[in-house]
């Protein structure tokens, strides 16, 4: 058994995220084990870019009012409870809803190699607003 040590919260980077978001890392599985687990907290109105996932992503919401939706489709209100799958490759945003914080558990895995997430453009106030 091991106890991990507590990593400081990161604050997410403004190239990838709109408004104020803060990452904890939960785990990062050393090989074999491809494993991530991050705490995100988003502020009001804070949303990540658009995305994807090489293997996909799971969503578990812990606290709070957000928002997630997929390319081509309709903007999802997500609340404490709520899982939500993005397959691997699917574009992608979620964030905090307007007026209310929201943090969530994001859970993925790395790929055998290449990048875990490809990162598109921020996600317009306009695209935000619905
Ligand atoms: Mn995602």
């Amino acid at each position: 058994m091991e106890f991990l040590n507590k990593q400081p919260t990161v604050k997410a980077p403004a190239e990838r995220f709109t408004g104020d978001v803060w990452l904890d890392v939960v785990v990062k599985g050393e090989p074999p084990s491809r494993i991530r687990v991050n705490v995100v907290r988003f502020a009001p109105g804070a949303r990540n870019a658009w995305h994807r996932h090489a293997v996909g992503q799971t969503l578990h919401v812990t606290e709070g009012r957000g928002l997630i939706q997929a390319r081509g489709e309709e903007i999802v209100e997500i609340g404490p409870g709520d899982t939500v799958h993005t397959p691997p490759g699917e574009w992608h945003w979620h964030g905090a809803a307007p007026g209310h914080f929201m943090t969530h558990l994001a859970m993925w895995e790395a790929p055998e190699d290449g990048p875990e997430t490809e990162w598109g453009d921020l996600v317009t106030d306009e695209e935000y607003g619905g």
